[in-house]
């Protein structure tokens, strides 16, 4: 018996924004990255390895951006309304090989807890299709122009996303489906006659609207960092003929270091202590010496690639500290340049960067005036493994 193919359908494709922040809310960042590619993540952390986006009318490059790092395939033209887009996610499925069963799921819901995917996936087993419910705490009641009748809440759930069903019910239903508004896909296959099953919902999943709920956001993520360290070493021997620099700036001296690219040691050590800091390998792994590419490079390059890497964790470097050992030049005068220059390339306060310098009181390599080298260390948060 093959396995069967599990698809989740997203839905991205809407254009308001009662939260503000002037982008789909689906498009805009928390913890560094769009609010879909943590629906995605999410959705594939809990075992769904095909995903299809809708999305709206313009937002290709929208979507370009916030998908950069999630290799899926094109997004899916959507419709005017909800379920219109989700019928032309389910068509282009159809048109792509179909599918067992299908997830289909609101990109402003960036958090599914894998327990409920697991609920909602057994439920099939059983069921045509199932949903994520919650029961209702809050007293609910009519409103006019003042407060009205009181409603029995025993028997109300809030219905949340991801729906499950079978693939072929679903797609059926959706074809059926005779034309005005449906809030959501239950609804649909209900009108077509199927039972809809539920299990219990998780407020993770609870819909990205308001700007609180955005902020809520943050925090929920804040709370899943974890704080790692890394540290970074590097030597480069002087040369006539070379310029130097150090720390990103080009410091006058009668020598430069030598090198494949600008030979900055004080940045080599850090793009490998903040590589280390996320288990990404070092400086040679992602800059090769044997690619010409690099040849002369400026190593600012390097160091604002590894933070790139750090963002695309959705993590932070919180500080960076480096030691410089050399007899000369003096580097009193370029320390505080030195830290400016750091700040910017890793998007950091002054006060998150510390440049230190010492000698070896001429002994070995250093203290003979042979060469620089460079010691650092990277604070940085990531998000935990989902
Ligand atoms: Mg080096």
């Amino acid at each position: 018996m093959t396995a069967r193919r599990t698809v989740a359908l997203v839905v991205a494709a809407g254009s308001g924004s009662r939260a503000g922040g002037g982008l789909p809310k689906q498009y805009r960042t928390i913890g560094g990255k769009a609010v879909l590619a943590h629906a995605v993540e999410h959705l594939r952390c809990a075992g769904v390895e095909h995903v299809r986006v809708v999305i709206g009318a313009g937002q290709e490059t929208l979507f370009q951006t916030a998908a950069a790092d999630l290799a899926l395939p094109p997004p899916v033209p959507g419709g005017t309304e909800r379920q219109h887009s989700v019928r032309a996610g389910l068509e282009a499925i159809a048109a792509g090989g179909g599918a067992d069963r299908v997830l289909i799921h609101d990109a402003a819901r960036p958090f599914l807890p894998r327990a409920v995917a697991a609920r909602l996936l057994a439920a099939l087993d059983e069921h045509q299709a199932a949903v994520p419910v919650l029961g209702v705490v809050d007293t609910l009641a009519r409103a006019e122009a003042a407060l009205g009748d009181a409603i029995e809440r025993q028997s109300l759930v809030r219905v949340q996303t991801p729906q499950a069903f079978r693939f072929a019910a679903i797609l059926a239903a959706h074809r059926a489906w005779p034309g005005g508004i449906a809030t959501d896909d239950a609804q649909i296959a209900r009108a077509a006659g199927i039972e809809v099953a539920t299990v219990p919902g998780d407020a993770a999943l609870d819909k990205l609207t308001f700007e609180e709920d955005f902020a809520r956001a943050e925090e929920r993520l804040a709370r899943r960092l974890v704080t790692r360290t890394g540290i970074g070493f590097d030597v480069h021997a002087f040369a006539v003929g070379e310029a130097l620099w150090l720390g990103g700036l080009r410091i006058p001296h009668g020598r430069g270091l030598s090198g494949h690219s600008d030979a900055d040691v004080v940045l080599h050590a850090l793009t490998d202590a903040i590589l280390g800091a996320i288990g990404a390998g070092d400086i040679g792994d992602h800059f090769p010496p044997s690619d010409p590419r690099w040849r002369g490079a400026a190593s600012s390059t390097f160091v604002e690639h590894a933070r790139r890497l750090v963002e695309a964790r959705g993590g932070r470097i919180d500080h960076v500290d480096v030691t410089l050992i050399c007899e000369a030049p003096r580097l009193a005068p370029h320390r505080q340049p030195m830290r400016e220059r750091v700040a910017a390339l890793l998007r950091l306060s002054f006060e998150a960067v510390s440049i230190k310098a010492t000698t070896t009181e001429r002994l070995g390599f250093t203290g003979r005036g042979e060469g620089i080298a460079a010691q650092a260390i990277a604070t940085v948060r990531i998000l935990e493994d989902l």
